[in-house]
């Protein structure tokens, strides 16, 4: 008999790192797994059935392996959204608060259309700055953020809510 696993199952904790403290969620495990893989993608998809995207953004780097994924179950197209410096065309930028600093993502000006409907999708949620970085991006090319999807939540951090204070449909797994 095949045992029932749910993606959360797939998904590996690994201690101190980047640094001492930090409990890391590992998804590469779950990437690796053909079901694994297969679940989360087909999970971040269900909310939305019967909904049109015209593009899925992606955030650096997990992002980019999802929502390429996504991207495709939607027969939509694909946005990276990118760390500072490594988009080729013309970009607009968006910075937002690290721990410690603060960051820049960007998108090439010409990726999303005024009134394109987008959907934003990442591994994880923390703090909830990145996502919101992107939500940004998306809406200052004129797209229309329906909503954002995630295979993690840190509820310790409780940030879905700062997304949906600002008016987006939030989607996670585990
Ligand atoms: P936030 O901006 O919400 O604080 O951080 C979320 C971003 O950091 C996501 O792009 C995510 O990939 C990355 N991140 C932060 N902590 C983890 C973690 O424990 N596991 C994984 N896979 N990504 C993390």
């Amino acid at each position: 008999m095949t045992q029932a696993f749910t993606v959360k199952d797939y998904i590996r904790t690994i201690p101190d790192f980047p640094r001492p403290g930090i409990l890391f969620r590992d998804v590469t495990t779950l990437f690796g797994d053909a079901r694994g893989f297969r679940m989360a993608v087909d999970q971040l998809l269900l909310p939305w059935a019967g909904t049109r995207f015209d593009k899925v953004a992606g955030l650096e780097a997990r992002g980019f392996i999802l929502g390429g994924a996504v991207a495709h179950q939607l027969s939509a197209g694909f946005v990276p959204l990118r760390k500072k410096g490594k988009l080729p065309g013309r970009t607009i930028e968006q910075a937002y608060d690290l721990e410690y600093g603060t960051a820049v993502l960007e998108a090439h000006e010409d990726a999303i259309r005024p009134g394109e409907k987008v959907l934003l999708v990442d591994d994880l949620l923390a703090t909830g700055g990145t996502a919101l970085a992107g939500l940004r991006l998306i809406e200052r090319l004129g797209g229309e953020a329906v909503g954002c999807a995630f295979v993690v939540d840190l509820p310790d951090l409780g940030r879905r809510r700062l997304l949906e204070d600002a008016g987006h449909r939030v989607h996670t797994l585990c």
